[in-house]
């Protein structure tokens, strides 16, 4: 934990023209800065810096942000990572915070098992290189499948000597604990302690690592030829550890994958290795396991596009089928690309030209519905029984992508290749989506009824993230309520510290606020609260500030260690400095106007948004009349109430009201 203070340090010292300057090439224009966009490929600059407010925005491609964002996203940093860099470029000093007890011993625990796993990598490679059986056995096997000195250095590749316990000494004798040992799967340990052995005794050794680039776990290779040993072995599961959210080769693939804007995937470290040493580095590997929906989402982190390489063989992709559509439902485009029979990427890879791989890659590369469609259609032939299920199965892939555009320029190509009529698949896919929704709703509705008897979940019971893999945002929903708290947020963010006139009886009895003041004192008078729940992230900061008698600093908002307040904040900001940049330019009006306005705006807002929740209560009570008949007398003074109140603010809206 970096403490509170010295992140406001960091965030009040770091200058986004500066930190940006770093990366990209800026040129002044007017009160911005202006260079080619990193993000995206670009020939007329469109990313804009603004010293003044902190921020950058591309217009070209959206990305926007504050400097620690700038360096999340560039670096593919993680928040505390970035402060830390920012921290090192501005010479801050970072004390980290003294920990409870409990802290310690959890942030022990696992800290020992990266520490224990790091020299178990650390000797795995040594031995490798330095011992005689390391070379001879380990290091000559390497080299005969053709990987290059260098490239054994890059994966950090290593040998695990072949007796009982050898690994398991050296770790003891250099002070490890038997327990971490155990507990990352490295020894497997029997009678009670007395009997232990090397999980990996005599194999070759590919350790994995998190996105951080940290060794925590290891897959080993036997290098005897009986088939009834396995030929891989893999770490069991551990706290640092779980298999479905780690890929192999992430940590060295990231920033190619976001440069090329695609990821390749394939089965195993040997494929992310050969591709590496020819060329090829935005790949990566699920290792062993099928694809897991947490794994699609790291690499939805970095990029929309997935390429996936398959084995010579057809029934290795019909059976990833399922697998892809997980992909499809993600909102991602899948290509898929099958190597000639009897190859796999390790083997070509290790076989041509870079050139000729990278032709290959580019060349061979099929949209996934359209490479489905037809090996599903050259198999179907005349069968009509089995001509309908290939539509069934093909409608179904199509149905799951969240694009309408998408998904319609896939039932035309689809209706091309299989000779049918739009209008009949688009139904369909139609039937398909019905269905589908309607069991999503089913679930929602048994979920809705299961938390409303359940209690409340303890926090023993919230799961721990520790790849903190970013769940999906909700959609927003578009009512006029929602509409209008997201335009009480962009009022607070814009606003929140500007003076506001609240005019009393007599004139000079006017009091002064800030318009959060206002906000939040006119909102908690009339317990009204916001109901999505990331637009109340943001208006719980804003609570606690007028709490605390304080401003909210921008800072707090941009360069919040929550994505989801800092995108909201930076949204609201970027709309007002864009309409007061082109403004400013052409009319050099809008700035003041917009403040002018902003007295009669917040009070107008304000006042719409009470009308819109009083209606939204009379219903309630309305349709509460329904099962409550015994309470009749009681909710029709409630509701003759809400409509005094109704009548009033609609009259300081100076609305009609036509019912
Ligand atoms: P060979 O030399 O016989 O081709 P290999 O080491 O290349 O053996 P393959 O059987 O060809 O292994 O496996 C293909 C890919 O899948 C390789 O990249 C391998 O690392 C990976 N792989 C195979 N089995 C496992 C497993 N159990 N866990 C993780 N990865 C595996
Ligand atoms: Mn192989």
């Amino acid at each position: 934990m970096i403490p509170k203070e010295t992140v406001d340090e960091i965030l009040g010292t770091a200058r986004v023209d500066e930190v940006v300057g770093d990366f990209v090439n800026l040129k002044k224009r007017g009160a911005n800065l202006l260079g080619l966009c990193p993000f995206h490929n670009e020939k007329t600059p469109s990313f804009t810096v603004s010293p003044s407010k902190g921020i950058y925005k591309c217009f070209g491609c959206g990305e926007a942000g504050s400097a620690v964002n700038f360096i999340m996203q560039h670096e593919q940093y993680t928040y505390p990572e970035a402060l830390k860099y920012l921290a090192n470029k501005y010479n801050i000093e970072i004390e980290e915070e003294e920990q409870t007890a409990e802290q310690i011993q959890a942030a022990n625990e696992k800290e020992s098992l990266f520490l224990v796993t790091q020299f178990a990598a650390e000797y795995f490679h040594k031995q490798l290189l330095e011992s005689e059986d390391g070379r001879a056995i380990g290091l000559s096997y390497f080299k005969e499948r053709g990987f290059r000195e260098s490239t054994i250095e890059k994966f950090n590749l290593g040998y695990n000597p072949d007796s009982w316990e050898a690994f398991t000494k050296a770790a003891l004798d250099k002070g490890y604990k038997l327990e971490y040992l155990e507990k990352t799967g490295m020894t497997i340990v029997k009678d009670d302690g007395k009997k232990r052995f090397d999980r990996f005794k005599g194999r070759v050794i590919f350790p994995i690592h998190n996105i951080s680039g940290r060794a925590i776990a290891f897959g080993g290779r036997t290098l005897s030829a009986d088939k009834k040993i396995a030929k891989y072995l893999n770490s069991p599961e551990s706290d640092i550890y779980y298999k479905s959210r780690v890929l192999y080769g992430l940590h060295l693939a990231k920033r190619k994958i976001v440069e090329q804007d695609n990821c390749f995937l394939v089965e195993g470290y040997t494929d992310v290795i050969s591709l590496h040493q020819n060329g090829v580095e935005n790949v990566v590997a699920s290792s062993g396991t099928s694809l897991t929906e947490d794994q699609i989402r790291l690499i939805k982190r970095y990029t929309q596009n997935i390429t996936i390489l398959f084995d010579g063989d057809t029934a290795g992709i019909k059976a990833a089928f399922r697998g892809i559509d997980m992909i499809l439902e993600e909102g991602m485009n899948v290509k898929v690309l099958s190597f000639p029979e009897g190859e796999d990427p390790d083997s070509f890879a290790m076989n041509r030209s870079e050139d000729e791989l990278t032709s290959f890659l580019n060349e061979e590369a099929q949209d996934f519905i359209r490479y489905k469609t037809s090996l599903l259609l050259a198999e179907v032939g005349n069968d009509p029984i089995k001509r309908a299920n290939l539509i069934k199965s093909i409608v179904g892939s199509i149905a799951l992508i969240p694009d309408t555009i998408a998904r319609s320029v896939y039932v035309q190509e689809c209706s091309d290749l299989m000779e049918i009529g739009e209008q009949a698949l688009m139904s369909e896919l139609n039937k398909v989506r019905r269905k589908r929704l309607n069991q999503k709703n089913k679930e929602l509705q048994r979920q809705q009824q299961a938390e409303d008897t359940a209690p409340p979940p303890s926090e023993a019971d919230m799961p721990l993230d520790p790849y903190n893999v970013q769940e999906d945002s909700k959609p927003t929903s578009t009512t006029p309520l929602a509409f209008q708290e997201r335009d009480v947020i962009r009022t607070l963010v814009k606003f929140g510290n500007e003076k506001f006139q609240l005019a009393g009886e007599q004139e000079d009895e006017a009091i002064e606020l800030t318009v959060a003041e206002y906000l939040i004192f006119e909102m908690e008078q009339d317990q009204l609260s916001i109901d999505d729940g990331d637009l109340r992230k943001v208006y719980e900061i804003f609570q606690k500030a007028v709490d605390e008698e304080r401003a909210v600093d921008e800072n707090e908002l941009v360069s919040n260690s929550d994505q989801t307040i800092s995108s909201i904040a930076i949204e609201c900001l970027m709309d007002k400095y864009s309409l007061s940049m082109n403004w400013e330019e052409k009319h050099n009006i809008i700035t003041i106007k917009e403040e002018e306005i902003l007295q009669h705006k917040v009070h107008k807002g304000i006042c719409s948004w009470r009308l819109n929740k009083v209606q939204q209560m009379i219903q309630e009570k309305q349709e509460s009349l329904k099962d409550r008949k015994e309470e009749y007398e009681d909710i029709i003074a409630e509701i003759l109430r809400l409509e005094e109140a109704k009548k009033a603010l609609a009259k300081e809206l100076g609305r009609i009201i036509l019912r």
